[in-house]
């Protein structure tokens, strides 16, 4: 059976979504998202890419989630970042990744040939940062994955509804000044704490534990108030980004190479650096609690449906 690019698109989103960390809330986030674009996320934000997107163009991704108390960076993130920007590379494309001191190393562990950049927690440098880096490398776009994002009171937070904001590099200013200039905003979440959830913000803090009302003294609630031209929300965010870079690599006639050996690989790089699972905080080889077997599986899957 040869399957056309939106047969592809479909079953793509259709295994990213799936909620085999089983958050029973991954359905509400994914409907919520796709009708703010009304077709395959995953497309729709490769299309996005492509359309502001020529060769040799900076496109600055952003990742790395720290989690406390050990404050390092979980696996969540990482190895979607290095699978897009490979994939970006490949066509033809200048990718840069901002992270911030709990991620460095994970992320350069990940994409040993990608510049990283550390983002500063302090406002006031953070935000001259991002006017420098958006004026410096006049990015074509923005791509957030698994990034903290702000509440609408500029407080970061964990799943759980803690407060991180003394944690995490505010990437945030990126998204805003970005979107006042008109680069186009990608991102990728499963929780709707992160950076570009704020496309969906009531139903985040309709349906996500925390959304509403968080456990830190801020009231704000762990949704993300950030928004993004596209969401591609996903049941781990590492699955949204390959199957962004499965679609991309679709639209530019590109082999899609990312597998079930090359995901153990990425997820080993990782942990061999200190990343941490989000869940049982331990650094090992999971990615939200989920073991490798699981996570290859949807690599191939992705795999197997963009080279069919
Ligand atoms: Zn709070």
């Amino acid at each position: 059976m040869k399957l056309d690019i939106e047969q592809k698109a479909y079953l793509i989103d259709q295994v990213v979504a799936l909620d085999l960390p089983i958050r029973k809330v991954i359905r509400n986030l994914y409907e919520a998202a796709a009708a703010t674009v009304g077709k395959p996320l995953c497309l729709a934000a490769a299309e996005k890419i492509a359309a502001t997107s020529r060769k040799r163009d900076t496109v600055l991704l952003t990742t790395g989630f720290p989690i406390p108390p050990k404050n390092i960076g979980e696996t969540d993130g990482p190895l979607g970042t290095a699978v897009l920007t490979e994939t970006l590379l490949a066509a033809g494309l200048k990718p840069v990744i901002a992270t911030d001191d709990h991620s460095m190393e994970i992320v350069k562990a990940a994409s040993p040939n990608i510049p990283v950049i550390s983002f500063p927690k302090d406002d006031e440098k953070a935000s001259h940062l991002a006017e420098k880096i958006l004026l410096e490398l006049n990015p074509s776009a923005l791509i957030a994955i698994e990034r903290p994002g702000w509440n609408q009171k500029h407080e970061y937070h964990t799943m759980r509804g803690l407060n991180i904001s003394s944690l995490v590099g505010k990437t945030d200013y990126l998204f805003e000044i970005g979107r006042k200039r008109g680069i186009s905003t990608i991102a990728v979440g499963d929780g709707g704490n992160e950076l570009g959830c704020g496309t969906i913000i009531e139903t985040v803090r309709k349906h996500v534990k925390y959304g509403y009302t968080c456990q830190c003294p801020c009231g704000g609630g762990i949704a993300a108030s950030t928004p993004a031209d596209v969401l591609v929300v996903s049941g781990i965010s590492n699955w949204g980004a390959y199957g962004i870079a499965a679609c991309f690599s679709l639209l530019k006639d590109l082999k899609y190479a990312h597998d079930k050996e090359k995901e153990l690989h990425l997820l080993n790089r990782v942990v061999e650096a200190g990343a941490i699972d989000s869940i049982t905080l331990e650094s090992k080889p999971l990615v939200d609690g989920l073991p490798p077997s699981m996570n290859t599986l949807v690599a191939e899957l992705i795999n197997t449906i963009a080279n069919s």
